[in-house]
């Protein structure tokens, strides 16, 4: 089906009911393997870090990673989930090449937390609370990198290479109940659930939760029912989409080609889809196994996970305070507008700006430098803020130095690109540079006459009393001394030479 036959997305909305599931799983940052002691860091070379255990060899036994169950725990208990009293893993059976044992390790009827839910902000404010059906542990699978095909999907490909470093990975699957009631924001809410979820993963401390290098993804659910009816349609599920934008996309897409289907008195095969980043649309993948395909049965070498109730209260109280209630809190404080702190949050500034002011800079001036300069540069570089070679200490003290006079905007603009260019911390920047501000009345007072020597007519308006001249001479004084000099000093040094009260 090509784009051309998609219905609008208002004629698709006009006639049905978007109904969501959002599967997210998220690989947890532990130091080692959920059911091994190999290393999870990235960027080994091929097959190095495997054992028995996650190669699955005859005779291996796995063991529970107790960090990771704690981590899901914690999980589970911020999105407002019932923790399981005792609950088993299961085996999940299907044969693959990058699952080694030709069986995943998961939980099947027994997951460790289930029934919560999140709350989550959508743009104009409004919140939108989405049910979380269940989260559970597994383990993730290897890497397939197929060699030959156009695409680099397994068709017409050639050969394919295996990693087995991923294989074993923690990973958290969260899946929410059927989102109904969006309407028209489907796709709005399903990409700010995904985002909101990431904020809680991250201020958790359990996953970088780094989509684009797949340390999260979203398999996004949808069918259509037409309004007024209460049964769901069939789903079609599409697959490891990996940005906020592409979930939106996603769904909306799937909106469009729903109703095109239906419309036309089509059925909708329940089947996976994949996503194409470059035109927004999905294509037929598999037709979807039901569970039973998979032959689920409780894994047999590994205990039960009954977390103890007084440990599950103490991870309770340890909870951090929630994103969404921390940004409201963070915007109060800071005085700004929801759309500001949108634009703060799309620019992944929030963390560094309250480190900047808990080094002591004033609210308003660590959000500017940070939203305005230092993005700017950023962006040129094709960078994230965060991975600007300035530490919000440094962007502090840049701040206090323009508070005491010290610096201008301008010259602590030069401040901050020798800290970038890597001369060291501000106060460095600016002994190396030369770059303080001028004000002292020796030093200026050469470069004022100069200024009125060279602008007779102008000097002779101010002294008929044309005050608002003055900052001609200003401007010719600032750019003689690079943009160094005091300015307000400098204002009051060419009146008094004119002889006019400013
Ligand atoms: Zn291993």
């Amino acid at each position: 089906m090509t784009v051309t036959e998609l219905v609008s997305y208002e004629d698709a909305l006009a006639s049905y009911d978007p109904v969501m599931g959002l599967e997210v799983h998220v690989e947890l940052g532990t130091r080692t393997k959920m059911f091994c002691g190999c290393s999870t860091s990235l960027g080994a070379d091929p097959n190095t870090q495997t054992c028995p255990v996650c190669l699955g060899l005859p005779g291996s036994l796995p063991v529970v990673n107790a960090t990771a169950v704690e981590s899901a725990v914690r999980i589970g208990l911020a999105l407002n989930c019932e923790i399981a009293q005792w609950c088993r893993f299961a085996r999940k059976n299907y044969f693959y090449p990058d699952m080694p044992k030709n069986f995943q390790i998961s939980q099947y009827d027994e997951p460790i937390a289930f029934d919560g839910y999140l709350d989550v902000q959508l743009e104009d404010g409004e919140v939108f609370r989405v049910g979380i059906e269940r989260a559970h542990m597994e383990e993730d699978t290897g890497k397939s990198t197929h060699i030959g095909g156009a695409t680099g999907r397994i068709h017409g490909a050639v050969h394919s290479l295996l990693d087995y470093n991923r294989a074993g990975i923690p990973l958290i699957e969260i899946v929410t109940k059927p989102i109904t009631g969006a309407g028209e924001r489907a796709p709005e809410v399903a990409k700010a659930y995904v985002a909101e979820l990431r904020e809680l993963i991250r201020a958790l401390g359990v996953s970088e939760a780094r989509m684009e290098m797949g340390q999260m993804r979203c398999d996004v659910n949808l069918s259509l029912r037409p309004h007024g009816t209460e049964t769901f349609g069939t789903r079609s599920e599409t697959k490891n989409v990996n940005s906020l934008r592409s979930v939106e996309r996603a769904t909306r897409f799937e909106i469009q080609r729903h109703a095109a289907v239906l419309g036309s008195g089509g059925t909708i095969v329940q089947e996976t889809r994949h996503f194409h980043e470059d035109d927004g649309s999905t294509t037929s993948g598999r037709v979807k196994e039901e569970a039973e395909d998979y032959r689920y049965f409780p894994e047999p070498d590994l205990v039960p996970v009954a977390p103890a109730r007084e440990w599950v209260e103490g991870l309770r109280a340890g909870l951090p305070e929630l994103p969404r209630l921390r940004r409201n809190r963070l915007r109060e404080e800071w005085g700004i507008s929801e759309h500001e702190m949108q634009s703060v949050l799309n620019a992944g500034a929030i963390d560094l700006i309250t480190a900047t002011i808990d080094a002591g800079a004033p609210a308003d001036q660590a959000r500017k430098w940070w939203m305005g300069e230092l993005a700017r540069r950023a962006n040129e570089q094709g960078t994230e803020l965060s991975a600007l070679p300035i530490t919000p200490d440094r962007v502090a003290r840049v701040c206090e130095l323009v508070a005491d006079g010290s610096l201008n905007d301008k010259l602590a603009r030069q401040v901050i690109e020798g800290v970038l260019a890597g001369e060291g911390g501000p106060d460095e920047v600016v002994d190396k540079r030369g770059l303080k501000v001028v004000s002292d009345t020796g030093a200026l007072s050469a470069a004022v006459d100069e200024a009125i020597a060279a602008n007779g007519a102008i000097a002779e308006k101010i002294r008929g009393g044309k005050v608002a001249a003055a900052g001609a001479l200003v401007g010719a004084v600032m750019k003689a001394t690079r943009g160094q000099a005091d300015a307000a000093r400098v204002r009051e040094l060419i009146l008094e030479k004119l002889g006019v009260q400013g």
